[in-house]
């Protein structure tokens, strides 16, 4: 059955604006009443990577996040907004999240409910293709229904932050280290993505495209006007009509590479209903893909670590360097030392999923592609 993504075109962040935009992108989906029924627990899962201000574009905008928190309070559902942020899925660590990220006005503002409850349960997952059972926040299970709110991004590992990749938050705060580690390759990662949709099954899929963030996402690119708001039923689809807006090559995106294998998804804007407005009106050029190197899927399949790591880009911190510590806490290899004042990654024992430059609050870490992949021309 074809899949239908609603797309509609919204450049500012003015409240009454996206209020609009969000209603009417919903409701050529089949209007909220659809999604969520009086009394029910609607999770909103935002995209909270880190504690940054909405002008940053790191994290979902709390005008689009207010704009559904008011049409799940109109349809009589009771919201709730969380993430497990990078870092500890602690009390004050969140918070600093939600006050910086702007969630905790959106909350005092319409009366939903900020989550703060920090538990964890096994999920299994028996038709999973490669877990078969997961660690989940108990926010996530504890709901009747969730609703994603991701952001439109480049990723340097997944190539793209979007509807597949914001439920990797589901898991929480460290634990996520973990599945890094057990995923090192960026294929494997992106099975574990759809594995994690798969599971988590969201009833509703927002993007907040109005500025994305295209480069070094999903924390260290630039800010990039696209004015596209997404809404679908179909998380893949959403992606996939999402990217080709922006440019990217879907294939190039391991989580949509692995719903094209596994048939939830030609890949082709051809195969999805776009209701609204056309791509075409958009007319968006210079959008950057994220230049890490990991997107060559083909040598990645054919080529080990020790070659790989002389072709895609590596981390290095410069003199922007605090020393704060955050990247050695959420290094899944242990690959990084504080000396002399600053970051030093092993690159031996380096994976390249790069959770070092999306947590790093100060963007003090570079990712250096070697003369290699320079002289092929990976991208
Ligand atoms: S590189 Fe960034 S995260 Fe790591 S210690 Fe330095 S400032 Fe902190
Ligand atoms: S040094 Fe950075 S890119 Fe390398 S494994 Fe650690 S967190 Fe990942």
């Amino acid at each position: 059955m074809t899949s239908t993504v609603s797309l509609i075109k919204c450049t500012t962040y003015d409240e009454r604006a996206v209020a609009g935009a969000v209603r009417q992108a919903v409701d050529w989906v089949g209007g909220i009443e659809k999604y969520v029924q009086p009394g029910q627990r609607v999770l909103l899962k935002v995209n909270l990577l880190r504690a940054s201000a909405p002008d940053e574009a790191i994290c979902t905008h709390p005008a689009v996040i207010k704009a559904l928190v008011t049409l799940v309070q109109e349809a009589g559902g009771h919201a709730v907004i969380g993430d497990s942020p990078g870092g500890p899925f602690t009390r004050g660590w969140v918070r600093g999240a939600y006050d910086k990220s702007g969630v905790t006005q959106v909350a005092e503002e319409t009366g939903a409910e900020l989550n703060w409850d920090f538990g964890q349960t096994h999920l299994a997952h028996p038709e999973g293709k490669i877990v078969k059972g997961l660690e989940v926040g108990t926010y996530v299970t504890n709901a009747d229904v969730v609703i994603a709110l991701p952001k439109l991004k480049t990723h340097g590992f997944m190539q793209f932050t979007g509807a597949t990749k914001i439920l990797f938050g589901v898991i929480p705060g460290t634990v996520k280290i973990g599945y890094h580690s057990k995923f090192p390759e960026p294929a494997r990662f992106g099975e574990m993505l759809i594995d994690i949709l798969t599971l988590i099954r969201p009833a509703l899929t927002v993007m907040d495209g109005i500025v994305a963030m295209d480069g070094q996402g999903p924390s260290a690119g630039d800010p990039f006007r696209v004015g596209a708001l997404l809404a679908s039923a179909d998380a893949v689809a959403l992606d996939v009509v999402a990217a080709t807006l922006v440019g990217l090559d879907v294939r190039s995106i391991y989580p949509l590479q692995a719903a094209i294998d596994r048939g939830l998804t030609t890949g082709k804007i051809a195969d999805v209903s776009v209701v609204g407005e056309t791509l075409d009106a958009f007319a968006i050029q210079g959008f950057r893909a994220a230049a890490t190197g990991t997107s060559s899927r083909g040598i990645f399949n054919l080529l080990g670590d020790v070659v790989r790591h002389q072709i895609v880009a590596a981390p290095y911190a410069t003199e922007k360097c605090v020393a704060c510590g955050i990247c050695v806490r959420n290094c899944p290899e242990q690959a990084i030392m504080i000396v002399d004042k600053r970051a030093r990654m092993d690159l031996s024992k380096c994976i390249r999923c790069y959770c070092c430059h999306e947590f790093c609050p100060e963007r003090a870490i570079e990712l250096r592609k070697p003369w290699l992949g320079r002289l092929l021309g990976v991208v």
